[in-house]
């Protein structure tokens, strides 16, 4: 890619791309025009979505980290601040879960949900905020869940993690909103990708029967608001939960 073309185009960066959501919306946010960085911890996977978005006219690149490690994100983020001159576009969208009743839940399991799916978001929001404001333009996204609005039996952690997020972002869109950066929330619900892979088939149809669209969701469902979320007309729109889960919740 030429250094010009590097600084003009929005450079966005997509965290836990390798798969799943956070790969749609790359494939998304590339469409759009935005040079797209993808992280998540499979550097394979990563090229070869890059290729793929390279071979097909769009502009991405692949950047390894682990966004449970703090040191090895921020230096992520400000590497990619620093090669581009810019950094427009920030998706938190990395997370795993690790269900239980509460009374089984390990302290592991509470720490590392946290920490993957919360601690890794306010690490990656703090480092990006310097380029963002310095560039009067940003948008941040955080991928919550509806776990994280209405709770959900099983997923205490990780419910905690994502309504932590809600927080995390409002404050945000305060602190940064005179910057002309924007903080919003996209909260998934029911989507089909391995994270919902091993659930059974009698949970799918008890969810598809709450569901208003009586369909499953799929993960360009959730891209398409973040491109909305992302695009430069959106100003002002900020410190939003927008709920994607096919009229489940109506949180
Ligand atoms: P997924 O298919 O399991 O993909 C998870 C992604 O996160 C992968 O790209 C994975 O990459 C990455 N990741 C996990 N741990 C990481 C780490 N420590 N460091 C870097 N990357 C990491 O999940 P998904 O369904 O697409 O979920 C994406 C987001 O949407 C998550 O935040 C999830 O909580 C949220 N969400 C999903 C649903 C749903 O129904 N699917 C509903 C609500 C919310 P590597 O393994 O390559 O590192």
């Amino acid at each position: 890619m030429a250094d010009s073309e590097q600084t003009e185009k929005r450079v966005a960066i997509v965290t836990g791309a390798s798969r799943g959501i956070g790969r749609a919306i790359a494939q998304r946010l590339a469409h759009e025009g935005r040079h797209v960085v993808l992280v998540s911890r499979s550097l394979d996977a990563l090229q070869s979505l890059a290729d793929e978005i390279n071979a097909s006219g769009g502009s991405a690149s692949a950047a390894a980290a682990d966004v449970g490690d703090a040191s090895s994100l921020t230096s992520c983020i400000e590497g990619v601040a620093q090669e581009f001159g810019r950094l427009d576009i920030l998706v938190n969208n990395a997370g795993i879960t690790r269900d239980n009743l509460i009374l089984r839940l390990s302290d592991e399991d509470l720490m590392d949900v946290l920490r993957v799916n919360l601690v890794s978001a306010f690490v990656a929001c703090r480092a990006a905020a310097r380029p963002m404001m310095k560039g009067k333009f940003g948008r941040i996204v955080n991928i919550a869940s509806t776990s994280g609005l209405v709770g959900n039996a099983g997923q205490t952690n990780y419910a905690a993690a994502k309504s932590g997020l809600v927080g995390l972002t409002r404050s945000l869109a305060r602190e940064l909103g005179a910057k002309g950066v924007t903080a919003n929330v996209v909260a998934p619900g029911f989507i089909e990708t391995d994270m919902t892979a091993s659930l059974g088939d009698e949970i799918k149809s008890k969810v598809l029967a709450s569901l208003c669209v009586r369909r499953l969701g799929v993960a360009e469902d959730i891209a398409e608001a973040v491109a909305f979320v992302t695009s430069d007309g959106s100003g002002y729109l900020t410190g939003q939960v927008i709920t994607v889960d096919g009229g489940m919740t109506m949180a």
